[in-house]
């Protein structure tokens, strides 16, 4: 699968830079293809399948120079949960996945995934076992087929339909003038939000990584979409490690762990109903803020 070489925070903003720059997909593949090769170990190693334990291990690291961004995070997820990150902005939840995906590299600790360091994997080989669902996805300009087709560009046009039904995308796009040949452009003109959401979802099921990076949208998406949204996730995630920046109260809820982050700390962790009972700091997030929404 192909994947993003830019931390999190830059993504859109490189992703758009580079399709204004050069003409194609293709050579945007390049681009980017060759930026993952930036300072891999010369002993790097590839790791040809990932069944997605993870560990982090006292993991300390800091984007200036000064001070500490995250610091002593120590958790560990089993294969095929969902761990939820939570907590107020600033408080390092980005970071984590940054980390995880080697945008960053940790200053102190490590990060272990089926029991290797990662620092002491390629990051293409990393990379290519997992998948990124943002809150802006990245489209570009070209038709729904071959925007699709970017989680997997050996998938056959029928693979590319299989996945787009999957993520409940396949019914707007054939409502579409050209359907599946519709050309799109970059902003993803003509298509809402949301269902730029289940293209991306749709490129993440093509992918088929074993680990998943979603950060949820904050912005309200109507009622139906959303609940395609919800029912599309669900099988993206089923059977895959997924990280989910979390801002939403069912998504939190059924998370085989939440991590409460504040200030680059984990500041509790566990599932909804234990963090309940422990009268802290997500019992009162969740009188506050959470329970609102739900
Ligand atoms: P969250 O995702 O929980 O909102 P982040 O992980 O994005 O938090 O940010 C954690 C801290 O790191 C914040 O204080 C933020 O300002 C800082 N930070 C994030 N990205 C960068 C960066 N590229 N350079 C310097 N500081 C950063």
């Amino acid at each position: 699968s192909r994947q993003f070489t830019r931390p999190l925070n830059d993504l859109a903003n490189q992703f758009n830079t580079l399709l204004s720059a050069v003409a194609g997909a293709e050579r945007v593949f390049e681009i980017l293809d060759e930026q993952q090769e930036e300072n891999d170990e010369t002993d790097a190693i590839e790791l040809p399948s990932v069944k997605g334990k993870v560990e982090f291990q006292e993991v300390s690291f800091s984007y200036e120079k000064e001070g500490t961004t995250v610091a002593g995070l120590n958790f560990s997820v089993k294969e095929g949960e969902t761990v939820a990150l939570v907590g107020p902005t600033g408080a390092g939840k980005t970071t984590v996945v940054n980390l995880l995906s080697r945008f960053y590299d940790a200053d102190k600790g490590q990060i272990l995934i089926d029991g290797h360091d990662i620092q002491k994997v390629k990051r293409s080989s990393l990379r290519s076992h997992m998948a990124f669902v943002l809150q802006d996805s990245f489209l570009f300009e070209g038709t729904i087929f071959e925007n699709i087709r970017y989680g997997r560009l050996d998938a056959t046009d029928e693979e590319v339909i299989k996945a787009a039904k999957l993520a409940n995308a396949d019914s707007f796009i054939k409502k579409l003038s050209k359907g599946y040949s519709t050309v799109l452009s970059q902003e993803g003109r003509g298509i809402s939000q949301g269902q730029k959401q289940l293209l991306s979802i749709a490129r993440a099921i093509l992918a088929d990584p074993s680990l998943l990076i979603l950060d949820e949208a904050t912005s309200s998406i109507d009622t139906i979409t959303e609940m395609k949204i919800q029912e599309a996730l669900q099988r993206l995630m089923k059977g895959r490690t997924s990280f989910v920046i979390a801002h939403r109260l069912n998504t939190i809820q059924k998370a085989d762990q939440i991590l409460v982050l504040h200030d680059g700390g984990i500041l509790e962790k566990g599932t909804h109903e234990e963090l309940l009972v422990n009268k802290g700091f997500y019992h009162s997030l969740y009188h506050s803020q959470l329970k609102k929404e739900a």
